[in-house]
């Protein structure tokens, strides 16, 4: 049975709207406040089910309110939440989030939950998503499986993930990650700087794809790239935009859709996110990528 499979993480995110970021020692007050659903895993899994794809999430939440909220958020996306632990006395993990009126952030990341996810044994066949807001040694026996398509979005840009590398099939990552892993005196912003992605990968089966925001997206073989400008929009809120490009991805993948034309549908995808505010809740449909598109 074909399915997408996340594993990661499942924050609550806290997000204050504030004139200004506060300075150290300053207090300022908010205009208002939101509770919305967030971590890179529940925001992957979320555009991943709303794309089509009998998705599945593999992680954790702790025994309080938020937990129970975050998995209700979840199973109404449709998304399979039987792989998703109640840890108890655990805290679910909690972004508080800053935003000022220039769009400026500022983000405080409580782990919670998410740093004691640990991993089944993960059914074989599919597609096998995760990121890197889960502890790495909780990732690599699944990495480590064949099997299935083992994508990894390397963000964020944790050094240690670098061992994973050899066990990915499609890598992930935007410009900053990749100047990190490859520790680059600059971050690539053209498509000819971005080919040094194929210093990430060494099997070639593997791919890298780099986000370039609104220079859209590359895919790097080993001897190939291939390169999808941006869908022509006018971002309203690029936040999860980099998470619905994934979860996006991963279903088409999963539905037996080859990555050169799986990649204009998920860059489609991302683009339509950047238009709602927000992370999961910006995840589009297939119906409305399809009406994007068209
Ligand atoms: P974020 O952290 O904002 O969620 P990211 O930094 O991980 O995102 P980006 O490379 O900025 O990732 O964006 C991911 C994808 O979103 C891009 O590859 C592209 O498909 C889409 N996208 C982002 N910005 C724009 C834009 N201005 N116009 C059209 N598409 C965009």
């Amino acid at each position: 049975m074909m399915a997408v499979r996340v594993v990661g993480s499942v924050n609550v995110d806290i997000v204050a709207q504030v004139e200004r970021i506060p300075a150290p020692g300053e207090t300022v007050l908010a205009r208002s406040v939101e509770r919305l659903a967030g971590g890179k895993g529940a925001n992957q899994a979320v555009a991943a089910a709303r794309m089509g794809a009998e998705t599945a999430m593999i992680g954790a939440v702790g025994d309080d309110e938020a937990g129970g909220w975050m998995r209700a958020q979840l199973a109404e996306a449709g998304v399979d939440v039987a792989g998703l632990g109640t840890l108890a006395g655990a805290q679910t993990g909690t972004a508080y989030i800053a935003v000022d009126d220039a769009g400026e952030n500022q983000i405080i990341v409580a782990a919670g939950a998410n740093a004691q996810v640990s991993v089944p044994v993960v059914a074989a066949g599919g597609v096998l998503l995760a990121q890197l807001e889960v502890p790495i040694d909780a990732l690599a026996p699944a990495f480590a499986e064949a099997g299935r398509l083992r994508m990894l979005n390397a963000a964020p840009p944790v050094a240690e993930a670098r061992r994973l590398f050899g066990d990915v099939d499609v890598l992930i990552v935007n410009q900053h990650e990749l100047a990190i892993f490859l520790d680059l005196p600059a971050t690539p912003r053209t498509v000819e700087e971005a080919l040094v992605a194929r210093g990430l990968i060494g099997r070639p089966d593997q791919v890298v794809v780099v986000t370039l925001g609104a220079g859209g997206a590359l895919a790097v073989w080993a001897d190939r790239h291939l390169h999808v400008p941006a869908m022509p929009v006018v971002p309203i809120d690029t936040i999860g935009a980099g998470d619905c490009f994934c979860g996006a991805l991963a279903a088409q993948l999963d539905a037996g859709i080859a990555l050169e034309a799986a990649l204009p549908v998920a860059n489609a995808a991302a683009a339509l996110c950047t238009q709602v505010r927000g992370a999961a809740p910006a995840m589009p449909t297939r119906a409305a990528v399809d009406a994007f598109v068209a």
